[in-house]
């Protein structure tokens, strides 16, 4: 059905550009004004060039078969040393000083010790963002991975507003769009994040590795094995070095998820930052 939808846009789109080209200045084009009126303009004023527009890879919104992606971050283990964020940086083809994770500096109250906490995108089960947006182009995936078609995408940022994580990020800027031949190699997956500009951007699982049954970078980067990646189905995780159940981490480490209360059920679960075996430092990453 959608196939069919993006056939007929191309058709549109296809029937314009011909019915340009037929034409010699002095004829008239009937257009569509933005007040939803037909009105008939000289087809001299007209652009002649029509961008290539993507077709988005909908059937891969389906997600991968069987798989229920999930995180677990352990915030007893995290220094600050900002690899993760280094290694999205580079898997997004973002600038150094970006990434979709960010790595807040906590304290639950003046008594307590701060401790440093890496949030993604929680890729929620019931998540806000999507509920919100008016073009389809924020979906919820079977495998669990929330995920933005950036050719979809109108740039309107009703889905940054509804998130309650600020997890999202408005593409600003040209200076990192990709380049041709990086985007051919990457765009193989909907849910993958890429850089259009205004529109919106955020972590996506990494979903070029996680359809292959590989790590996400950030979890395969980190040298404190801090993030833990895997199938909530098979009840295992891994942090790149050793693999465990999922259910006993988070039973056995007093596993919780970040704002429960407010129902977005996040898809990352946090381990508390107790027992630590180093202090905490104040220091900024190295880049
Ligand atoms: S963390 Fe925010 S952007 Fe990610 S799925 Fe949840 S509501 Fe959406
Ligand atoms: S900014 Fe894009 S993804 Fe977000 S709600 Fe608007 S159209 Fe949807």
């Amino acid at each position: 059905m959608e196939d069919q939808q993006n056939n007929s846009r191309r058709k549109f789109l296809k029937a314009g550009l011909s019915q340009h080209k037929d034409k010699k200045p002095g004829d008239t084009i009937k257009l569509l004004s933005p007040d939803g009126q037909i009105v008939e303009v000289d087809s001299s004023f007209i652009n002649p060039h029509i961008p290539d527009i993507p077709v988005s890879h909908h059937n891969v919104r389906e997600g991968v078969p069987g798989k229920k992606f999930v995180m677990v971050i352990d915030l007893s283990k995290c220094k600050n040393a900002g690899k993760c964020r280094s290694a999205c940086s580079k898997m997004h083809y973002l600038p150094k000083d970006r990434s979709y994770i960010k790595i807040n500096k906590m304290q639950d109250s003046e008594k307590t010790a701060p401790y440093w906490m890496p949030t993604p995108c929680f890729h929620c089960d019931n998540p806000p963002c999507v509920k919100v947006c008016p073009v389809d182009a924020t979906f919820k995936l079977t495998d669990g991975i929330v995920g933005i078609d950036n050719n979809r995408c109108i740039g309107c940022r009703f889905c940054m507003v509804a998130c309650p994580y600020s997890a999202r990020v408005f593409n600003w800027d040209t200076e990192y769009q990709l380049k041709e031949e990086e985007f051919k190699n990457i765009k193989h997956h909907a849910a993958c994040s890429s850089h259009v500009r205004g529109t919106v951007e955020k972590c996506d699982f990494c979903p070029s590795k996680t359809q292959n049954n590989e790590l996400p970078d950030c979890v395969n980067a980190c040298p404190n094995g801090v993030f833990y990646f895997g199938d909530e189905n098979e009840d295992v995780v891994s942090n790149g070095d050793e693999t465990v159940r999922l259910s006993q981490l988070i039973r056995d480490k007093a596993g919780y998820r970040y704002l429960e209360e407010l129902g977005t059920k996040p898809r990352v679960y946090y381990l508390p930052p107790a027992n630590r075996q180093f202090p905490f430092k104040d220091a900024q990453p190295e880049s």
